[in-house]
């Protein structure tokens, strides 16, 4: 029983990490979005230095305010995407231990059993406890040092 709480409690845990991840996704891609238009608005301002200086014409200082106006405003908002960023990741962080140490075992068999993230998700393996090599949940010998689990 202690086992399928810990499970359904890990299942819970990598839906909310699943979801943690998503909104990391989405605010790396907010602070790239806003990062890119404070490039064009840079490059705005030098075309616009560039045309008046050719020209011969007057620098129009307003146009210019306008420009770093928003740059500015842009900057506040990295830096609070940013901040979101940090908390999430701290807050992942500390999903990520819950998950491997809340597994408790429930036999004698069961008791090297380790939930693992693997290349093909998170699944149940069983982790020898005198070589500490990684088996299939049902072995009954370890894989690489022949150590009997039955013991
Ligand atoms: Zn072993």
């Amino acid at each position: 029983m202690k086992l399928f709480k810990s499970i359904r409690h890990n299942a819970h845990n990598l839906a909310e990490n699943a979801k943690k991840n998503v909104d990391v996704k989405k605010i790396e891609f907010a602070i790239k979005g806003v990062k890119k238009e404070n490039t064009l608005l840079y490059a705005q301002i030098g075309k616009l230095v560039y045309t008046c200086k050719k020209s011969g014409k007057p620098i129009v200082s307003k146009e210019i305010d306008d420009l770093c106006a928003q740059i500015d405003g842009n900057r506040i908002k990295v830096a609070n995407l940013e901040n979101k960023l940090t908390e999430l990741n701290v807050q992942n962080k500390a999903a990520d231990e819950d998950i491997s140490f809340n597994v408790e075992p429930i036999s004698k068999n069961e008791r090297d059993l380790r939930l693992v993230r693997t290349d093909e998700g998170v699944r149940f393996m069983k982790f020898c406890p005198n070589c500490g090599g990684a088996n299939e949940p049902d072995s009954d010998v370890c894989a690489s040092c022949g150590y009997n689990f039955k013991n």
